[in-house]
């Protein structure tokens, strides 16, 4: 989160390059306090000097690591291919007898 920080300490304004290189940072700073508002998390880094990260909901939302992914557990679709290959396997029956 720390590497990310959008502030303008830490990114360029206009071209957003980061300026903050948290690989120069010998210990990663923790978060001192963190509190979720409406639409954004500000972060208050336990680090010298003080420092506050502002992320906004849906920027985080769309950054998320592991996203809203919508897709079914593996082991459902194989019960459902299962039950599907019974059913087919019994209607072959019936149809060579
Ligand atoms: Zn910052």
């Amino acid at each position: 989160m720390r590497d990310n920080c959008l502030s303008s300490q830490c990114r360029h304004p206009t071209s957003f390059e980061k300026n903050y290189d948290i690989s120069e940072v010998i210990e990663p700073p923790k978060p001192l306090k963190v509190q979720l508002t409406d639409n954004e998390l500000i972060i208050d880094w336990d680090e010298n000097p003080a420092h506050r990260s502002f992320f906004l909901v849906p920027w985080l939302m769309s950054h998320a690591y592991d996203g809203n992914q919508e897709t079914q557990p593996i082991s459902e679709n194989i019960l459902w291919d299962k039950a599907w290959l019974d059913a087919n396997s019994d209607d072959r029956q019936t149809w060579t007898n």
